[in-house]
């Protein structure tokens, strides 16, 4: 079995429809696909419409996160298998992913005030109906000769944390998350908690508060964590117990990363469905 929990389509900023990224990824041999596009669900019908014999669809979201108090800095919280419709989650959901609206106008008004002349219109339609975001810009700075490719804007000169076109999003507090997405009936797992090149990491000391508030899991395998930091989450998940993942992250041709570059074992994954009361993984017709 092979199982890739953390994918992105054109619901959020992946380059792949809904429909092209469940073909893709029956084509990459996968057996099991998490939708996870951030704060949205609205690419998963699209999905389970087109999804391929043989392939099974995890429906999910990466809810943004920010860690409470003054030093507060963000993080991503993977939910999968909670019910789209529960009416509190649905509407912090929406209430993040509605602020990235005026956030990005924000940000092409700075650079805008840098020289950079990106416009809304051009942003907005790189985003189509997508959830929009740095890297929505990011490709109209491509576009115009700025920077050579999307991740050469995510630098302190331009859209990273502290830099000079960066606004900061609406976004949840982790602890909210983790009870919001319980309520509904799912299972969480923080995305990429060691990720240094976004700029900060979280403490081994919030993972393990966020364990006792009910964090499932925590994602390991994956492309922005190399071997020894793996193996010092794989330490720190089995002193608090959480489950632990690997995952793509795909974005399409926006991030280098294919599907099933990392996957996550079969037995985490069976206790991901058991613990999960808010929605059933897809079959995808004959699987
Ligand atoms: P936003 O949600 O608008 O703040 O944008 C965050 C998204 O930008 C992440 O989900 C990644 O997909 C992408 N991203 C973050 N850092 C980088 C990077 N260094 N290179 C390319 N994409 C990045
Ligand atoms: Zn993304
Ligand atoms: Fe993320
Ligand atoms: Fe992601």
């Amino acid at each position: 079995m092979r199982i890739d929990l953390h994918t992105h389509s054109t619901a959020s900023d992946g380059t792949d429809t809904p429909a092209e990224l469940v073909r893709n990824a029956a084509a990459a041999g996968l057996d099991v696909v998490a939708l996870t596009d951030h704060d949205g669900v609205g690419g998963h019908a699209e999905a389970i419409a087109a999804l391929p014999a043989g392939l099974t669809l995890v429906t999910g979201a990466e809810l943004s996160c920010r860690l409470p108090g003054p030093d507060g800095f963000s993080v991503h919280m993977l939910a999968y298998l909670f019910d789209p419709l529960e009416p509190e989650l649905a509407r912090e959901r929406d209430l993040v992913r509605d602020d990235r609206v005026p956030r990005a106008r924000a940000m092409v008004t700075k650079l805008n005030e840098l020289g950079v002349p990106v416009t809304w219109e051009r942003v907005a339609q790189i985003a189509g109906e997508g959830a929009v975001g740095r890297p929505h810009v990011a490709t109209a700075m491509v576009e115009l000769g700025v920077v050579p490719s999307v991740s050469d804007a995510f630098t302190s000169e331009w859209l990273a944390g502290d830099g000079r076109a960066f606004v900061e999003k609406h976004e949840l507090d982790p602890f909210d998350a983790i009870r919001l997405v319980k309520a509904a009936g799912g299972v969480t797992v923080l995305a990429h908690p060691f990720a240094l090149k976004r700029g900060h990491c979280v403490s081994e000391s919030a993972i393990a508060e966020l364990a006792s508030a009910g964090l499932d899991g925590i994602e390991v395998d994956h492309m922005d964590h190399d071997a020894p930091t793996r193996a010092r989450l794989r330490g720190l998940a089995a002193d608090l117990s959480l489950l632990t993942t690997g995952s793509s992250d795909y974005h399409g041709s926006r991030k280098t990363c294919s599907l099933g570059e990392f996957t996550t074992d079969p037995e985490i994954y069976g206790e991901i469905t058991r613990r999960a009361t808010g929605a059933f993984p897809v079959p995808g017709a004959g699987g």
